[in-house]
């Protein structure tokens, strides 16, 4: 599963560049010009990671990550901080206000790609496993085989995929559209229903057998794999 990044940023060929420079990397870029276009997007959806400039028009970038910092969903979201050469003291305050990293402009590209690498591992050190695990259910990628306390689970290759798309981010509440764009991409159209068919699905192959139900639906809001199923309370 591709890091989704987004990049708010005003200055077009900038933006232009690391959206072509993020793709070629694997990356699922969305980009956004203003701050205040940035914010409503960023409460339809989150991304993995956002790479942030500092002045923007509708909303400042720090003012946005102070908002972000502030709402459950994005507490955690990992930012980066574009400024210009010359706001030190702004840049202390960008740190302050909570984004994870800065760069100061002009910046190589290559040296913002290995910050966005070093940042998503951090945050998601999941990502880069070859081997999930949560609870008593692996997914082993590189055969991509799929167990439950030992024992295998036949998934159909969707159900695989939103399987793993769960368990990089166990916990976290996604709703059907983003379940969507996740699994399936967001360039393709399918009813949001779809998706509690395949959760269905593989729900079924998951608890053949058990009692216990690692896959939680959020009246409302969308599904979760639970991070604390079968752990003691
Ligand atoms: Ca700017």
């Amino acid at each position: 599963m591709n890091a989704r990044i987004l990049v708010v940023e005003d200055e077009a060929p900038l933006t232009e560049l690391l959206r072509y420079n993020l793709a070629a990397e694997g990356y699922e870029v969305e980009t956004a010009a203003r701050g205040d276009d940035a914010d409503t997007m960023l409460k339809e959806a989150t991304p993995d990671l956002v790479v942030l400039d500092w002045m923007l028009p509708g909303l400042s970038g720090i003012e946005l990550c102070r908002r972000l910092r502030a709402r459950p969903e994005t507490r955690s979201l990992p930012i980066i901080m574009l400024t210009a050469r010359g706001e030190e003291s702004e840049r202390v305050r960008g740190l302050a206000t909570g984004a994870d990293d800065y760069i100061v402009k002009p910046f190589s590209v290559p040296e913002l790609l290995a910050r966005i690498r070093a940042l998503l591992r951090r945050a998601n050190p999941e990502r880069l496993a070859s081997v999930l695990a949560v609870g008593d259910i692996e997914l082993d990628r590189e055969k991509k085989r799929v167990s439950r306390a030992g024992h295998p689970v036949e998934l159909g290759p969707t159900e695989y995929r939103l399987l793993e798309f769960l368990m990089e981010r166990p916990g976290r509440v996604f709703t059907r559209e983003q379940l969507l764009d996740g699994v399936w991409g967001s360039d393709i159209y399918i009813d949001e229903r779809t998706v509690d068919v395949h959760v269905g699905r593989m729900r079924k192959s998951l608890n053949r057998g058990y009692t216990n139900d690692p896959i939680r639906t959020v009246r409302g809001a969308g599904y979760a794999l639970d991070d604390r199923y079968g752990k003691a309370d």
